[in-house]
């Protein structure tokens, strides 16, 4: 079995999210700020994360996406999360690390499960891949800890991944900080901010698949 359908199996027999106190208890347990390499996806969905998350650490973000399909989409998300870091800088200090883009290789490794449906394997594969390239960062450059702001999308799993959050921390030695940033009115906040913020708002996913199916639309 391989770790995409091992982790799916997991999932199912796991009960729901539980993430939400996991986090409260592990950032109420800080003694100091600690340096959190944070993966982000797009200004959207990292609006209220970053708030919460500067209350606790020094932030880094990592804008790995190579799952965003066309490049011209790619560099929309990411100019609309400057300009939202722009507009909070002088309230939450936010460093922005952008790694060369590799939008070829990722399609390569998520081909063979084009026909699954959104929330499925392709998409668990694309959290662990852009999830394990942060991990990478964030070992070689001495992070406490790393995460992802995915968990406040209503559109993925959040126990996919932080079950591979999990495996990461093992396999990297660095802490993986647990979260589902939807919970205790995650969500809301952040629909809310948005609205005030009037960032860009992407209508489909990310990858080439996500792509082709908002189209036929
Ligand atoms: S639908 Fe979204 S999460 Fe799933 S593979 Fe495509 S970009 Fe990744």
């Amino acid at each position: 079995m391989n770790i995409v359908s091992s982790l799916l199996v997991t999932v199912c027999l796991s009960t729901m999210s539980k993430y939400h106190q996991e986090f409260k208890k592990e950032v109420a347990s800080l003694e100091d700020r600690k340096k959190l390499l944070l993966h982000v996806c797009c200004g959207p969905c990292s609006v209220y994360p970053l708030i919460l998350l500067d209350k606790y650490f020094d932030i880094t973000i990592y804008y790995t996406n190579d799952n965003i399909y066309p490049n011209s989409e790619y560099q929309k998300r990411l100019g609309e999360l400057e300009r939202y870091l722009k507009m909070i800088e002088d309230e939450h200090y936010v460093k922005l690390v952008i790694p060369e883009s590799h939008q070829e290789d990722f399609l390569k490794a998520i081909s063979k499960y084009k026909d699954d449906k959104e929330g499925y394997r392709r998409c668990v594969k694309c959290y662990g891949l852009r999830m394990r390239e942060a991990f990478k960062y964030a070992k070689s450059h001495h992070f406490d800890y790393c995460t992802t702001v995915m968990s406040i999308s209503n559109h993925k799993n959040a126990n996919y991944i932080n079950e591979l959050g999990k495996k990461l921390e093992q396999e990297y030695g660095i802490k993986f900080l647990i979260s589902d940033f939807k919970k205790d009115g995650g969500i809301e906040k952040n629909n809310e901010l948005n609205s005030k913020l009037d960032l860009y708002h992407q209508s489909y996913c990310g990858c080439l698949y996500s792509y082709i199916n908002n189209e036929k639309k």
